[in-house]
C-alpha cells in the first residue's frame, strides 16, 4: 500500500510490467531492462534507470510508486539473528529477522541465510500464545512490501539471503493475493531468484486457503502450525480451531500433499501442561506419518504479559522421542544464542507515542 494511491512498482510481475509498457507503445525489452534495475542492480528511483529514454523514466514515475522502506533499526550483530524494523510509507512499522546459518530450519540447509517476513500489520487470528496478534490486526502487506524486506535486509546487512520464511507477523493465507504474488517475484528468474523449495509459508490452518494454495503453479512448501494434536487442545489455544477444526484442516492438508507431491511440515510448540501430553506426541506422530509430514518442534518462548512456559529439556526429548518411535522425521529446536523462535514468529512490535508526538518503538 502506497499512501499516494500509486501501484508500486515492486508488486508488478514482469509480464504486467510488458503489457504496461505496450499501452505505451514502448518495446517489450523495456520490460526487462526495468527489473534489471529493480532486482540486480537495485536502484532507488526511476530517474537511475539510466538506459531508458528519460520520458519513458517519467512517465513510469507519475505512474508508479518507489518504495518508501525506511529502515528505523537493526537490533543483534553480524552472526547471531538480527531484526530489521522499518517503517512503511503510512507509518506502521513491521519487522524483518535475519537468521544466519541453522541446520534445522525450514528448506534450509546449514550454509544458508534465511529471512523471516511479515505479511500483515497486527494478525487477526488471536492465537493465544502468540505475540503478534496481541494488539489486534491492522492492514494486509501489498507484495511491494513483503518483497522490499528481502531487499532492505540485504541492502542493510550486506548478505544474500537464500532462504523465506514467511513466519512474521501475521497469517499469510489470510493476505493470499498478495503473498501468492509476492512468492512469484522472489521465485523468478529475472526478480529475487530464490529456488521454490527455499521459500516457506506457515499457516495456522486456514483450510481453504491451503487447497487454493495446492491449486497454485507454485513449488513452494508449506508449513502447518498444528500445536495440538487434537481437536480439545488446538480449541484452546487457536480460535481458527473452530472454524476449521483438525479433520478438515488435515483433509486440506492431504489435497495439498496430493496436489504437491511434496512434503509439508507440522510446527509444533511445546507449551508446558497445554499441548506437551504423551498422548499428544502419539497422536501427533500418527497425523505426520498418515501424511508424510516432517515435524518440527519447537519449545514456548515465553512472551511478556503471558502466562505460558516451555516444558522441561527432558519432557521437550521424550516428545521427540516419542515421534521418533513412530519413524517420523523430527527435529527439536535446540539452539541456545540463536534465538531463532523468539526472532521468528513472535514479533511484537511496542509503539508508544513521545511527548512531542513522534512514534517511539521498541521491539520486545
Ligand atoms: N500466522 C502464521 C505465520 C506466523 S507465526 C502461523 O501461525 O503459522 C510463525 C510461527 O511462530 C507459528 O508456528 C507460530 O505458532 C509460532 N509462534 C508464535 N508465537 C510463538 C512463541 N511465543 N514461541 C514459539 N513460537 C511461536
Ligand atoms: Fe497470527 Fe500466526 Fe500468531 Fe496465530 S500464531 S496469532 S495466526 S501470527
Amino acid at each position: 500500500m502506497q499512501t499516494t494511491g500509486k501501484r508500486s512498482i515492486h508488486s508488478l510481475v514482469l509480464d504486467e510490467i510488458t503489457d504496461y509498457l505496450a499501452t505505451q507503445n514502448e518495446r517489450p525489452y523495456r520490460a526487462k531492462q526495468i527489473v534489471d534495475w529493480l532486482y540486480q542492480r537495485r536502484v532507488g528511483g526511476f530517474n537511475e534507470m539510466s538506459d531508458l529514454p528519460q520520458a519513458l523514466r517519467e512517465r513510469l514515475a507519475q505512474e508508479f510508486a518507489f518504495g518508501n522502506f525506511e529502515t528505523v533499526r537493526v537490533l543483534g550483530s553480524q552472526d547471531t539473528t538480527r531484526k530489521f524494523l522499518f517503517r512503511l510509507g503510512d507509518g506502521n512499522l513491521i519487522e524483518s529477522v535475519l537468521i544466519p546459518a541453522s541446520p534445522s530450519l525450514y528448506g534450509s540447509t546449514s550454509d544458508r541465510r534465511t529471512i523471516c517476513v511479515s505479511t500483515q500489520v497486527g494478525c487477526a487470528y488471536g492465537c493465544k500464545f502468540c505475540a503478534s496478534g496481541l494488539d489486534g490486526f491492522s492492514r494486509n502487506l501489498d507484495a511491494s512490501e513483503i518483497v522490499q524486506q528481502l531487499l532492505a535486509v540485504e541492502k542493510a546487512s550486506g548478505e544474500r539471503i537464500d532462504n523465506v520464511v514467511f513466519m512474521g507477523m501475521g497469517e499469510p493465507l489470510a493476505n493470499f493475493a498478495n503473498v501468492v504474488r509476492a512468492i512469484r517475484i522472489i521465485n523468478a528468474p529475472w526478480g529475487l531468484e530464490i529456488g521454490a523449495r527455499h521459500i516457506t509459508v506457515s499457516t495456522s490452518g486456514l483450510a481453504p486457503q491451503i487447497r487454493k494454495l495446492a491449486d497454485e503453479p507454485l513449488q513452494s512448501r508449506l508449513a502447518i502450525s498444528l500445536h495440538g494434536a487434537t481437536d480439545d487442545v488446538r480449541d484452546k489455544i487457536m480460535p481458527i480451531n473452530r472454524k476449521y477444526n483438525l479433520t478438515t484442516l488435515l483433509a486440506a492438508c492431504d489435497y495439498y500433499a496430493s496436489r504437491k507431491k511434496q512434503r509439508i511440515y507440522f510446527e509444533y510448540i511445546l507449551i508446558a501442561g497445554i499441548n506437551d501430553a504423551e498422548e499428544q506426541a502419539h497422536l501427533l506422530a500418527h497425523h505426520a506419518r498418515r501424511l508424510g509430514a516432517r515435524v518440527n518442534l519447537i519449545p514456548y518462548n515465553t512472551v511478556e504479559g503471558l502466562e505460558w512456559s516451555r516444558p522441561s529439556r527432558e519432557k521437550q526429548e521424550r516428545f521427540l522421542s516419542i515421534l521418533r518411535g513412530h519413524q517420523v522425521v523430527a527435529t527439536l529446536r535446540r539452539e541456545k544464542g540463536h534465538d531463532i523462535d523468539a526472532a521468528c514468529g513472535q514479533l511484537r512490535l511496542q509503539t508508544k507515542r513521545s511527548e512531542d508526538g513522534v512514534i517511539i518503538a521498541a521491539v520486545s
